[in-house]
């Protein structure tokens, strides 16, 4: 995804985080203290990975449609652009009525990305049998490389080329997934959180750029459903200096998302076959009557759909770090902190970034870039970035220290 400013500021009530109030011994209280964060360690040392993908992007918004091939009938349902994990429950809707439709009680699902496995498992949950076919299983999957935060509208379509429906249809994904969303709240595993999140930038930080393709931007048709966001006063940002805002975000925790996603699918009857297609006519050679293409940016070689735009973007993880559960957006970099690792990526100025880019190996300037950036946040706010993990009895003293 990538993360606008705008996207991030909510408006409205604050968001609580100032830190206690004091009382002296002759009763008086006292400002409270600035509140204290645990540091993300940003560095080397806690690197575990680097990870690059791309980002299935239509113009027109993602494709959700159905095609007569002779005798067989397909469901498109991709091009989510960088939303895929948060618009995925209502799309898989979409998906299961257009392809139950037409009475047929078999079904090829062709990917095993975050739609596949939502569409997938909402068709089997209807009493059909289900076969998802791919050639890379969840945790291989482009969708296991991405941020893992809730924004629908990220790179969704261009303004002028989405229809003057898109937008009502948008709503609609983004209202139905965010509530099965905020069910897996507090499940096993924890695929979804509520984590929070602050939007930190230097005093004298001018905007950046804008970009040159009018991107849509529908998130503030939502954002009555979502905790509100606030700016913190000098004294109440744990960011020394910093002009800060802050609230409460949705995190998916992909890895235990897409397990849970799959266990459940196997559980309801669902089969996965690993299997590679070349061209489309191996597709439409399955001998189910009903197949749901969900093959993400695969679908621009095997359907032929020359608008497919891919958008690069490159994650660098590190270890997971327990005691530094948030997230942070400071001078176009995005750290999230999630269970499965802290996942730190490089926003670019604006949506152009990575645009029609379509290489996935690694650019380790970028990972200097991010990690570099940290460290200079957490130096410039004051926050001791040099103390090893805490205990959570540390951590806690912290939070409580004057
Ligand atoms: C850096 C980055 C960060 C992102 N962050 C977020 C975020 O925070 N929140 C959010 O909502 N979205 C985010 N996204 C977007 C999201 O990841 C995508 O929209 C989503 O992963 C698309 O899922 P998919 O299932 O359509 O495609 P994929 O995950 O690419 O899955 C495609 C499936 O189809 C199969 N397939 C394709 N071609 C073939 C073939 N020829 N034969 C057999 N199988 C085939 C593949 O094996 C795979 O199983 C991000 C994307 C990127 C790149």
């Amino acid at each position: 995804m990538n993360v606008s400013r705008r996207a991030l500021i909510g408006s409205g009530a604050a968001f609580a985080l100032a830190g206690c109030a004091r009382t002296s011994p002759l009763g008086l209280t006292a400002l409270p203290a600035r509140p204290r964060l645990a540091p993300l360690h940003a560095d080397t040392g806690h690197l575990t990975k680097v990870t690059v993908c791309l980002r299935p992007f239509r113009p027109a918004g993602p494709r959700l449609e159905a095609e007569r091939y002779g005798d067989k009938t397909v469901v498109h349902n991709y091009g989510h652009g960088g939303s895929g994990w948060s618009l995925s429950w209502g799309c898989a809707e979409d998906a299961v009525a257009l392809a139950r439709s037409g009475g047929a009680s078999e079904f090829a699902v062709i990917g095993a990305g975050v739609m596949g496995l939502t569409t997938a498992l909402r068709l089997v949950e209807t009493g059909a049998q289900v076969t998802i076919y791919a050639d890379q299983f969840p945790s291989e999957t482009r969708s296991a490389r991405a941020t893992g935060v809730w924004s629908p509208s990220s790179r969704i379509g261009l303004a002028g080329q989405a229809d003057e429906g898109f937008s009502q249809r948008w709503e609609s994904w983004a209202r139905r997934s965010y509530a099965i969303h905020r069910s897996m709240v507090g499940v096993i595993g924890d695929p979804v959180e509520f984590i929070p999140g602050y939007d930190v930038a230097d005093p004298d930080r001018a905007p950046g750029p804008r970009a040159s393709r009018p991107f849509l931007h529908l998130g503030r048709t939502v954002r009555d459903m979502e905790p509100r966001w606030s700016r913190l006063g000098e004294e109440a940002t744990p960011f020394q200096g910093k002009r800060t805002s802050s609230g409460l975000s949705m995190v998916f925790n992909v890895a235990s998302y897409a397990d849970r996603l799959t266990r459940l699918f196997l559980l309801r009857g669902g089969k996965m076959v690993r299997r590679s297609f070349p061209d489309r006519s191996a597709v439409l050679a399955l001998s189910e009557p009903v197949i749901v293409n969900c093959m993400g940016y695969g679908a621009k070689s095997i359907w032929g759909d020359a608008s497919l735009v891919p958008v690069r973007g490159q994650i660098s993880w590190l270890v997971p770090q327990p005691d530094a559960r948030y997230s942070v957006f400071y001078d176009d970099v995005f750290a999230v902190s999630r269970r499965d690792g802290v996942v730190l990526q490089y926003t670019g100025p604006n949506d152009d970034y990575g645009y029609g880019i379509d290489q996935e190996t690694v650019d380790s300037a970028e990972t200097e870039r991010v990690l570099e950036t940290m460290q200079r946040l957490y130096r410039s706010a004051q926050i001791a970035a040099h103390q090893h993990f805490p205990t959570r009895a540390a951590a806690a003293n912290l939070a409580s220290a004057p």
